[in-house]
């Protein structure tokens, strides 16, 4: 006996299948879910734009024999501003990937506030974006308990040291004075950059990524972000390597 189900999510991929229908991965808080949609890829489908990729809806799906067909859809936001802008592309991309190498079938309800944030300032080009990148990816650690711990300094307790250490391989703050052995994966850095962290870390989403930082320090912080993560997941993300070859070829 099928069920039917009404579910908020994000389109995190799209696979076509027969001639006119697709697959597709919708990303709700409580997990992912594989969506079977019929001609949806024909012209002038009434629910052709409301399943594309990085397409935030309410769908009405039905449950049969452990699988998901689509019966309707209403969409909530397309976010239009990613799909003219390649690099912003190739990085909703990126955390797409690493959502659904991380997401687990647990309620996560916080893993999609923040891709639909992020999504939203990418979609609006109102932050650069190795600082969205920067802010999902530490963020992204926090929500999965993979955080570092930045509140202040294990040795001398200081909150906010002059000369601050980030260090990834202890996933902590130190001053520079106070560390005993460093390491290739230790970030001498400036009390910017440390608050900028802190923030992405801790801070609420209202705030979540309400700060600037400028030329060195941005560049900095995204260094961070992206070691500190890489060494806590582990993983190899070809869409990373990709979201790099389009920004910056000359690396
Ligand atoms: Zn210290």
């Amino acid at each position: 006996m099928p069920t039917t189900l009404t579910v908020r999510g994000l389109v995190i991929r799209e696979t076509p299948v027969h001639d006119a229908d697709k697959l597709f991965d919708l990303f709700t808080e409580n997990g992912i879910l594989t969506v079977q949609a019929k001609s949806v890829r024909k012209s002038g489908s009434k629910y052709g734009a409301v399943t594309q990729l990085f397409s935030y809806g309410e769908f009405c799906l039905r449950e049969s024999s452990g699988r998901f067909y689509l019966d309707s859809a209403v969409s909530l936001n397309l976010f239009y501003g990613i799909r003219n802008d390649l690099n912003a592309l190739a990085l909703a991309s990126y955390f797409s990937e690493l959502i659904r190498k991380t997401a687990t079938d647990q309620p996560q309800p916080q893993l999609l506030r923040l891709y639909l944030l992020s999504l939203h300032h990418l979609s609006e080009h109102d932050r650069p974006l190795p600082l969205v990148k920067a802010v999902f990816e530490l963020r992204l650690m926090t929500e999965l308990g993979l955080m570092p711990n930045l509140v202040c300094c294990p040795v001398c307790m200081t909150y906010l040291p002059v000369h601050p250490v980030l260090r990834i391989a202890e996933a902590d703050l130190v001053c520079r004075d106070c560390r005993s052995e460093i390491s290739e994966l230790d970030f001498d850095t400036k009390q910017s950059v440390l608050l900028a962290a802190r923030q992405a870390v801790y801070a609420d989403y209202e705030r979540l990524f309400q700060f600037k930082l400028k030329g060195e320090s941005e560049t900095q912080f995204a260094d961070y972000a992206e070691k500190y993560l890489l060494h806590r997941l582990g993983l190899s993300l070809p869409t990373l390597h990709f979201y790099h070859e389009l920004t910056d070829p000359a690396s």
